[in-house]
């Protein structure tokens, strides 16, 4: 489980960079962190939320509903 204080704090690694953009992120099913404005999404493995920004490229495509659950292993 990812605590929210912490999600709080998390930012999209794209959207952090780019003036204006909030790049706040949205926690789906403990699995998933969806960027509200790029809509990449970072996958939580074993508790570890994986901001890597090729990984969230990956899944920019795919609907939020559709993300595999739990989220495959990154590398
Ligand atoms: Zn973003």
């Amino acid at each position: 489980m990812v605590s929210s204080d912490f999600l709080e704090i998390l930012r999209c690694p794209v959207c952090v960079r780019e003036p204006g953009k909030e790049g706040k992120l949205a926690l789906y099913k403990d699995s998933w962190l969806v960027c509200n404005t790029c809509n990449r999404k970072y996958p939580i493995v074993e508790d570890i939320p994986v901001m890597l920004i090729d990984e969230g490229d990956k899944w920019t495509q795919i609907p939020t509903d559709a993300l595999p659950v739990p989220p495959p292993k990154v590398g």
